[in-house]
């Protein structure tokens, strides 16, 4: 955090960089931030004795940084570590504030020399890409700044040297729901993130759009590839849990298709849970199947079947959700990663039932989380969506093999995405190409709800667990009912994995089953009053469903059977009414099966 309001001062009382090993090359790095950083009003001074005489991006450029006839803030360093200590002492010689070496260019000897003569040093980090984060531009790709901030942002300007930088950090759930990706709108002031609702933004000029076509700025451009609100929203997810970005669709099953896409090609396979969302298991296993995608279901707590599953070459992902819809089952999070990075491949957490308000995946080890954030996210059963997060961390050169992210990409002049964007490589992938072509773009409007939903997620979860616990312990003492299936009942089987991966309660989606079956499940959800009958969950209101007649319908009764989802199978969402209220409605719904 110190580093980063100290970048934030260094950024803001710079105005000239003296770029040394700036290249001609408009597709190397030196390139890209040297015309990134003019446009942010910052004077860039080229330095490449290869070049000197020439005309850069319109300044002359130098053989050494001792021929530059002005004053130098900043002293930008291109160049191998073993160059870095006598640029140091050059730097001191011309009088630089500032010495700034680039991602990969790291020399404790070039810090030390410039620290002892009371230079600031940078090291290892890129000065476009800080003053991107620092500035919120970054956000704008939907990727976390990790800082916050009431502050309206100066459009285009270098950030503010104020107390702090004029931001703050937290890592608490309440404070990040409120407050993470969501500052005041630069252009207005409005403290809510407006809805834009437009599906083009104006390029100031051929250059800018010539910038953004080629990823080298980060940028709105079409409205099916990002938003402004919908950027908001991205940060915001990434920060809740702990991810470096977001891509946001239209919804949880978009999500997974836009959250696959990068990974899979005919032949790969999907190796996933078979007690995953029904919905889930017809999308891999029929759907995905004519793009020539194969899926496999495994019993995610049998270690030794996923492990020989896994092993198969052609296997791309292993895909489970960390808290399972509808019987509440839990994924043993560290044991799955554990399995997937020894076989070079990254584990895909679904994290729709849980929300990082009760687990965050990625703090065991899961690389990839997708959310429909049509459930408890946006959490009052009013907006589609769905959301790919990453955490950043698969390194995809060295893994089983991803093609579409280690090798030349032709739709964009031939770049490689996990080399040009490192750990934003995939999620950039997700947005440049995945949502660009296959056109799963979430509606600005729906991305206002759910940011809206999401500023009381720790609070409604905490209720929505409070009053499941209740409606839960009712149910497993009544005489109608043979079994509830909810982690928290201390016969559950996975009571202990719920203990280890949830916090704050233990989910309020869940099922039981009746004693009499099909029959009496259809008649008990046509019985409530209070609580909905319909396909949803992670709404304010409860909700029942009889899955064996909806939502599991298109499963057979061997895969019904298996996903745990029998017959009498009854499954509940608990709102967030008084609790007594819904136990009163589903004590009248059990009476009148008497009648
Ligand atoms: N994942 C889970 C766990 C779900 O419960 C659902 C929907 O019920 C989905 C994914 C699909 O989400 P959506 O309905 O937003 O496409």
């Amino acid at each position: 955090m110190d580093d980063d309001f100290r970048i934030a001062d260094i950024l803001a009382k710079t105005k000239t960089i003296a770029m040394v090993g700036a290249s001609a090359n408009w597709n190397r790095p030196s390139y890209f931030v040297m015309k990134y950083l003019q446009k942010q009003g910052y004077r860039v001074i080229p330095i490449n004795p290869g070049i000197a005489g020439q005309n850069l991006l319109g300044e002359e450029v130098y053989a050494n940084l001792s021929d530059i006839p002005h004053p130098v803030d900043m002293v930008d360093v291109f160049r191998r570590p073993d160059d870095c200590p006598a640029i140091a002492q050059q730097a001191i010689a011309i009088g630089a504030k500032y010495l700034w070496l680039q991602i990969g260019v790291v020399s404790a000897e070039a810090e030390a020399i410039a620290t002892e003569a009371g230079l600031s040093v940078v090291m290892d980090k890129c000065p476009k890409i800080e003053h991107s984060h620092l500035s919120g531009l970054l956000g704008l790709g939907g990727f976390d700044s990790g800082l916050l901030s009431a502050r309206r942002p100066a459009l285009r300007q270098p950030p503010a040297a104020k107390r702090d930088g004029g931001f703050t950090k937290s890592d608490r759930i309440e404070t990040l729901s409120i407050h993470a990706g969501t500052r005041p709108d630069g252009a207005s002031g409005a403290r809510i993130t407006p809805i834009y609702q437009t599906t083009a933004f104006a390029f100031d000029d051929a250059d800018h759009a010539a910038s953004l076509y080629n990823l080298q700025e980060p940028g709105n451009i079409y409205g099916r590839l990002s938003n402004p609100t919908t950027a908001a929203l991205e940060q915001k997810l990434a920060a809740l849990d702990g991810a470096v970005g977001a891509c946001c669709v239209s919804s949880g099953h978009a999500a997974q298709l836009v959250g696959l896409y990068p990974l899979m090609a005919p032949g790969k396979k999907i190796i996933a849970s078979r007690q995953l969302y029904g919905g889930s298991i017809t999308q891999f296993t029929q759907s995905f199947k004519r793009f020539g995608w194969e899926a496999e279901l495994v019993d995610i707590h049998d270690e030794a079947s996923i492990k020989s599953a896994i092993s198969d070459p052609s296997v791309a992902v292993l895909f489970a959700e960390s808290l399972a819809n509808p019987d509440g089952n839990v994924s043993d999070l560290s044991m799955l990663s554990r399995l997937a990075h020894d076989a070079g491949i990254p584990l895909v957490i679904d994290n729709t039932m849980a929300t990082p308000a009760m687990c965050r995946p990625g703090d065991f080890g899961a690389d990839i989380i997708i959310y429909s954030t049509t459930k408890f996210l946006s959490g009052h059963g009013n907006a589609m969506g769905g959301a790919v997060i990453d955490m950043g961390k698969f390194n995809w050169q060295e893994s089983r093999g991803y093609p579409a992210l280690t090798e030349p990409d032709p739709a964009y002049h031939g770049i490689t995405f996990a080399e040009t964007f490192g750990e934003y490589g995939y999620i950039t992938y997700c947005h440049a190409s995945a949502l660009r072509d296959l056109g799963t773009t979430l509606s600005p409007f729906h991305a206002f709800l759910t940011l809206s939903g999401i500023e009381t997620l720790p609070l409604r979860m905490r209720q929505h667990n409070e009053n499941a616990q209740k409606v839960a312990e009712y149910l497993d003492q009544h005489v109608k009912v043979d079994h509830v299936s909810w982690a928290g009942l201390p016969s559950s089987p996975y009571h202990h994995l719920a203990k280890t991966y949830l916090k704050d309660g233990f989910g309020s989606v869940f099922t039981f089953t009746l004693k009499n079956g099909y029959d009496e499940g259809v008649a008990l959800v046509e019985s409530c009053n209070l609580i909905s009958h319909l396909a949803n969950i992670g709404d304010t209101r409860s909700l029942i469903i009889h899955p064996a007649s909806t939502t599991h319908r298109q499963l057979t009764a061997e895969q019904r059977q298996k996903a745990g989802v029998g017959d009498g199978v009854v499954r509940l969402s608990i709102g967030l009414e008084h609790a007594d209220d819904i136990i009163a409605d589903l004590a009248a719904a059990f009476a009148s099966l008497d009648d």
